[in-house]
């Protein structure tokens, strides 16, 4: 089979990770350790992860500051293989996340997105659109930047969207949507139901508006759903979580390439499944994306049966 092209649409941020015994409560001041200056961005860390984990030909579509952190992001983008001639450098700050890591990986963040709300679609980033088979957005961007994405691609191309962080989706979003993929709180936020219900049955909600849903569900693996096709649980392989930072991005990245080069749904979860567990063993975002012999390797060693 040959490599896909993937044009991932979205957010580039540095983040500023700071490990800490537990999260502070407000009001709080803690101490934890030394801080460190990672590529991020939900947008840069699922292109790494699309072409670096995935395999596939990507193009980051983005906007960064004209700073050192602007630098640091091309510089990780291209290094993972990714396409970056139409990224474009904005007066604006690059995008900067400041993250906290307790012992049991569980991080928190907060986002300033700086660059990332001057990301647009002009006709050099609809050329490349209109090439892809599949065009991934998230939702760190402005939302008429990712309602143009959708709209440039061409016919039988997939749009897909990972809705986070949560925000309520216009119509013409929904519309635009093939596949939807989302963690059980972003689900929950969708639906407008609690994070107890069960994924199958959040699922089954989310499919009265978009044909495929993938739901993420943290070490317990995911749930794929199609309209008139049973769900299915893909599990995670055991693995020992040292930093979630990314471990959804790197999800969405390769589902897209495995998408982007006509693997099915569930297929394409597994695989995704096995780079998401590889990148929660290491620390960072970017820097924590598997290459994609180790992803390959893991998801064929998961579905071998047991003895
Ligand atoms: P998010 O960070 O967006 O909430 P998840 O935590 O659900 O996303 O992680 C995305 C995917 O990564 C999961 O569906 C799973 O396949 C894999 N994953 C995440 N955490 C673990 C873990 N502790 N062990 C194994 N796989 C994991």
């Amino acid at each position: 089979m040959s490599a896909g092209r993937v044009v991932v649409v979205g957010s580039a941020n540095v983040d500023l990770v700071i490990d800490v015994p537990r999260h502070p409560a407000g009001g709080e001041t803690i101490l934890g350790g030394d801080l460190r200056r990672t590529p991020g961005g939900k947008g840069a860390n699922q292109a790494v992860a699309a072409a670096r984990a995935g395999g596939a030909d990507t193009t980051f579509v983005g906007a960064l500051g004209r700073d050192e952190s602007g630098d640091l992001l091309l510089g990780s983008l291209a290094g993972a293989g990714v396409r970056t001639d139409v990224v474009e450098r904005v007066d604006s700050p690059t995008g900067t996340a400041l993250i906290t890591v307790s012992p049991d990986g569980e991080n928190t963040i907060v986002v300033a997105p700086g660059a990332n709300s001057h990301v647009r679609v002009g006709t050099a980033q609809t050329e490349r659109i209109a090439a892809a088979d599949v065009v991934l957005a998230q939702l760190e961007i402005p939302l008429g930047a990712v309602v143009a994405a959708a709209g440039a691609r061409r016919a039988g191309a997939l749009f897909v969207l990972n809705a986070a962080p949560s925000r309520e989706l216009p119509d013409e979003v929904w519309e635009q949507l093939d596949v939807l993929v989302v963690n059980e709180h972003e689900a929950a936020d969708l639906v407008g139901g609690s994070t107890s219900a069960e994924p199958e049955s959040l699922a089954a909600a989310l499919l009265a508006r978009v044909s495929a849903v993938v739901i993420t569900l943290g070490a317990l693996g995911s749930l794929v759903a199609e309209r008139d096709v049973p769900a299915v649980r893909v599990p995670a392989a055991q693995v020992e979580a040292v930093d979630t930072t990314g471990a959804g991005d790197t999800y969405c990245g390769v589902l897209a390439a495995a998408l982007a080069r006509g693997v099915d749904l569930a297929e394409a979860a597994r695989l995704a499944g096995a780079a998401g567990a590889l990148a929660v063993t290491r620390p960072g975002a970017q820097d924590a994306v598997p290459d994609a012999g180790a992803v390959t390797a893991l998801a064929a060693a998961l579905s071998r049966p047991k003895n």
